[in-house]
């Protein structure tokens, strides 16, 4: 029998806010894939899988809570919609506005955003406007005009958006059978750990189903959830927002967390914790996924591996273990890391003339 990957909203619809009557905007986002990472079990002992959510439509797990924002909007019967964005909102409201025939209004701040983003947003014929300040200004104009004027506001402060990427964590309990033990993920604006939680909860207790009655607990568990931050854009670590946040991790580039309390709140209930790493460390976590697991992600994305192999460092990740990690969004979206050298410097393809014999020496190669 014919069966396509229905998108989040319709996989578990009986855990979210929708009911048979709405009109569903999808892309087809999420079954994005667990991948075992051979190389950080073999180094921690434990058995790490990736949530590779850079395989979602646009190529970041953005598309889980754009869904249920778009739907909402078009529920609401809204004509337009506005979002901050450090690039991959503006990228999935963009394109899932279009999705949903709806204008859509993009705020991203000045400087330091990819262009892999910004082609996405100004192909799905977003207007960009790009604000003189930085994410969490563009979040606090987002607000104001989601408030009086007449566009919809499809940031992660939307409730819609968490209960789409909620889905995640429902995703990783039906793939292993149970929740992890460990958690790790990057943390920005913090709408991401929130959400997570919130779907290991609900999927750790009978849920009460607006349409499907009492649906049984689908786990045992509840992970620990270990947040990693940029070191330069740390407000969980200092514990207050930071006026200028600075990391070469555009995506997680945020000194006042929208979703501060549920986040304080998922670290807290679940054991966890949040920390920072630095820009160094974030790079070189980025480098052993695309060169040691064949994953490759952007550099915010890679915040979690990098958090994951500093507490292996010091000894303070427990072996015979299943620990998930979150990548949040596609390597193309901000490849030039990707051509960068460990000290810096560009790395160029070694030209070769249009021969076999050149081309076999220049590899290695004897003829056989
Ligand atoms: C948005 C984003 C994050 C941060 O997620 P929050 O929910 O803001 O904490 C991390 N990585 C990528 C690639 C993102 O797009």
């Amino acid at each position: 029998m014919a069966h396509q990957w229905r998108g989040v909203i319709r996989e578990y619809a009986d855990r979210l806010p929708v009911t048979e009557a709405t009109k569903v905007i999808t892309l087809g986002e999420g079954g994005t894939p667990l991948v075992h990472a051979q190389k950080l079990s073999e180094l921690t002992g434990s058995t790490v899988y990736l949530k590779v959510e850079g395989m979602n439509p646009t190529g970041s797990f953005k598309d889980r809570g754009m869904t249920m924002a778009m739907t909402a909007a078009v529920e609401a019967g809204a004509k337009a919609v506005v979002c901050a964005s450090t690039g991959n909102t503006s990228a999935s409201a963009a394109a899932y506005a279009t999705a949903a025939g709806l204008k859509c209004a993009v705020l991203v701040p000045e400087g330091k955003i990819s262009m892999g983003k910004l082609s996405q947003a100004i192909a799905h014929g977003a207007t960009l406007l790009q604000v003189d300040g930085n994410f969490d200004n563009c979040l606090d104009i987002a607000r104001k005009l989601g408030d009086s004027y007449p566009v919809f506001l499809v940031n992660s402060v939307n409730p819609a958006r968490i209960q789409g990427q909620k889905t995640g964590a429902f995703e990783i309990v039906d793939a292993l059978g149970d929740a992890p033990d460990i958690h790790v993920l990057p943390v920005g604006n913090a709408g991401n750990i929130s959400a997570y939680w919130k779907g290991y909860k609900e999927y750790s207790a009978p849920f009460e189903s607006a349409t499907a009655g009492t649906l049984p607990a689908v786990s045992t568990k509840t992970p620990a959830m270990w947040g990693f931050q940029a070191a330069g854009a740390a407000p969980f670590v200092a514990g207050h927002p930071i006026t200028e946040p600075d990391t070469i991790a555009t995506a997680i580039r945020i000194g006042n967390p929208a979703s501060w309390d549920t986040a304080i709140a998922a670290r807290d209930e679940s054991g966890g914790f949040i920390e920072a790493v630095t820009d160094e460390e974030i790079l070189d976590a980025h480098r052993w996924l695309s060169a040691k697991e064949g994953v490759f992600v952007e550099p915010g994305s890679a915040a979690g591996v990098a958090g994951l192999i500093k507490k292996h460092a010091a000894g303070e990740v427990p072996t015979g273990k299943t620990i998930v990690i979150t990548v949040t969004g596609h390597g193309l979206k901000d490849p030039q890391w990707a051509l960068r050298t460990e000290d810096g410097s560009e790395v160029q393809p070694v030209k070769v003339p249009n021969d076999v014999v050149t081309v076999a020496s220049e590899l290695g190669l004897e003829e056989n």
